[in-house]
């Protein structure tokens, strides 16, 4: 933000140490391109500690606001600082807050009066600087706004340049398309009388016969095939026949609306007239490259079931997503509502034309018109993608990208070579037709491996029509070129199916682990892969093993000292894995997973055995913070049950494990 050279230049007063206030607040009033500015200099006194809601840094810091009165432009400069900061203008002003208790700020009357001249105000709260504050709030939002119009971004309230008035033709067409084809049949309660709306007529089950939720049947009275839907269920089918979209172009002549509305239910299947029965509640904008959304409903979704609520105004909602699964088109308004803007070139009709057909025909069940407007709009590659032919990649576009393939194609860029991670002219490996999404990804990724110097541009193209996992083989091509690894493997696919790659990726992750050269042959493309990493692996949890034994031998050692016996009974730690697993083994609970917690300390074991049979497991128990956490016998039998082996636990406890404990308590019993 621009500060001019003379306001820069302006020297600052000297640091203020005394005095009870927070701030003191002068006027100066410079003149920089023909206008008069306000210049309002904040000095922080030393004295006093101050920092509401401004960071630490900042607190402790004079500042000016500068005011451009004709521009309706507040700027902010820190002493000591060349440039004002936009985000550090709201954070400051909002220490002068009005609310006079938490900020004493000292002007003098002059200033002061000189300053509400300046506002146009008459009564303040705090010397004016509440109104200072909301003047510069407004002037920051002044700019922001200008500043999303010069982006073209659309506004809040251009919600309201959608018409009014339904399109032309949308009644007609809703009767004959949407009512016309509507095979429902609602019936009531009791499954035996209802509502046929293919033919409009009360209708009742036969003898015998019961309607039922969603069975698909003969309407006994027209005898065509309906479905059956339960009245007053929060099913959408109970009470809307479908969704539906047309075009329209707002009263500017520039935004082109996507209108959404609910077809409703005519209980009587009636329809006198069609428009009481449309419920519009999705406004979708286009206009240049920008595009935005309203609503005037939401939906919570309880089981299965979706809550609709009214909302009161058409509300701006973040994104593109389109609200409400599914709605047919409406085409008849499109050429009217395009005409003139940039959409005309979008080729709506034919993206519409074949999503539709194949979304009727139960193909890859995808269509959004409004979708495919407005992703068209926001980015200029679509148009490109669609008269090249590549028109599988837009419907996967528009029908929603996956994470995989989220960013194969940089969407937002301008132009087309920057939208492609790799050169335009490898577009060309395949008919345009036959590309997807995932080509894309896969030739993104083998570009990639190609300017590392780990495939030449030739093997691009047979790569490509390989189905293999490439990024799992990432970590060999350090060692030698893709090529000669997939040649590897491919020597090895006939002993070993499947996740051949997976294989050779952890092999050769162990072989790094293990330290062993992979710039040898030998070791890099191993005669037997599965066998090669049998053995990496063996190493690996042999080493690992090692280290464990080695700190659960630690821990035991620290436990031996509360190993202890009294009668017919003794108690010691577990002293090696395998022991763990035995006593696990044999009294039929899970001790067996714990020698990793208890080798790092988490938690101890402790055997419990008969005096007479101390190879023998009898009882385990747990020792967390020198408390009993369990401590059980075969299937899990609780020690609490075994008067002998609960005394024994309990003498344990107090005369070995909490010694001094154990003491205190005595004596406070005593005492009592
Ligand atoms: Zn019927």
């Amino acid at each position: 933000m621009k500060i001019p050279k003379n306001v820069k230049a302006m020297p600052w007063p000297e640091d203020i140490h005394s005095g009870n206030e927070d701030y003191r607040v002068s006027l100066s009033w410079p003149v920089a391109e023909h206008e008069r500015l306000l210049v309002v200099t904040f000095l922080v006194n030393r004295n006093k500690a101050v920092g509401y809601g401004r960071t630490a840094q900042d607190a402790a810091k004079n500042f000016r606001l500068i005011c451009f009165k004709k521009q309706n432009r507040a700027v902010i400069l820190y002493q000591g600082e060349r440039q004002g900061k936009r985000h550090r203008l709201r954070p400051a002003m909002r220490q002068m807050r009005t609310d006079p208790r938490t900020c004493y700020p000292r002007i003098d009357e002059r200033d002061e009066a000189a300053l509400a001249k300046w506002l146009g105000r008459t009564e303040t709260q705090n010397h004016f600087l509440d109104h200072l504050e909301n003047w510069v709030d407004q002037a920051l939002n002044a700019e922001k706004q200008a500043e999303a119009d010069a982006r073209g971004e659309l506004r809040d309230e251009d919600v309201d340049l959608c018409p009014g008035e339904l399109p032309e033709g949308l009644e007609e067409w809703v009767r004959r398309e949407i009512i016309g084809r509507d095979h429902t049949l609602v019936y009531k309660k009791g499954n035996v009388r209802g509502v046929c709306f293919r033919c409009g007529r009360k209708v009742h089950a036969g003898p015998w016969q019961r309607f039922r939720q969603f069975s698909i049947t003969r309407c006994p009275d027209c005898g065509e095939e309906v479905i059956c839907v339960l009245s007053r269920t929060d099913h959408f089918r109970a009470e809307y026949v479908k969704n539906i979209v047309a075009a329209q172009l707002g009263t500017d002549g520039k935004t082109v609306f996507f209108r959404q509305w609910h077809v409703k239910r005519d209980p009587t299947a009636r329809y006198e007239q069609v428009a009481p029965w449309l419920e519009e509640f999705g406004r979708y904008a286009v206009r240049g490259n920008r595009a935005a959304k309203w609503l005037h409903e939401y939906k919570e979704n309880y089981c299965m079931n979706a809550y609709r609520y009214r909302m009161d105004v058409w509300t701006r909602f973040s994104g593109v997503e389109v609200y409400d699964g599914s709605y047919e088109f409406f085409e008849g308004s499109l050429e009217g509502a395009v005409a003139g803007t940039r959409l005309q070139y979008a080729d709506i009709p034919g993206y519409h034309q074949t999503s539709w057909t194949q979304y009727r025909d139960g193909g890859y069940g995808y269509h959004n018109v409004v979708r495919y407007a407005m992703d068209w709009a926001r980015y200029p590659v679509m148009e490109f993608l669609w008269k090249a032919g590549y028109k599988n990649l837009v419907f996967q576009r528009v029908a929603g990208l996956s994470k995989e393939n989220r960013n194969a194609v940089r969407w937002s860029r301008g132009k087309l070579k920057e939208c492609f991670k790799f050169p335009l002219r490898l577009l060309k490996l395949k008919p345009a037709d036959q590309w997807n999404m995932e080509d894309v990804q896969k030739l993104t990724k083998l570009w990639g491996y190609h300017e590392l110097g780990s495939l030449a541009e030739r093997d691009i193209s047979e790569m490509l029509e390989m189905d293999l996992h490439f990024d799992l083989l990432e970590n060999a091509m350090a060692y030698a070129p893709l090529r000669k690894i997939i040649k590897y493997l491919s020597g090895q696919t006939e002993a070993h199916h499947g996740n051949l790659e997976q294989t050779y990726r952890d092999y050769i992750q162990e072989c790094g682990q293990l330290r062993l050269d992979l710039h040898s042959r030998e070791i890099l493309f191993p005669r037997d892969l599965q066998e090669a990493h049998n053995r990496t692996m063996a190493q690996i949890s042999y080493q690992k093993n090692k280290a464990d034994q080695e700190k659960f031998a630690a821990q035991v050692k620290k436990l031996e000292r509360w190993a202890w016996e009294r009668g017919a009974l003794l108690i010691r730690p577990a002293r090696a894995q395998k022991e763990l697993s035995d006593e696990g083994a044999a009294l039929h609970h899970c001790v067996g997973g714990y020698i990793q917690r208890v080798a790092n300390g988490e938690t101890a074991i402790f055997f419990v055995r008969k005096k007479a049979e101390p190879e023998k497991p009898y009882f385990t128990l747990e020792l967390r913070d020198k408390r009993v956490i369990q401590c059980r016998t075969k299937n899990n039998k609780s020690y609490e049950l075994v008067p002998e082996i609960r005394n024994f636990v309990v003498s344990w406890l107090e005369e070995r494990v909490n010694k001094k404990a154990g003491r205190a308590k005595k004596k406070t019993a005593h005492a009592a």
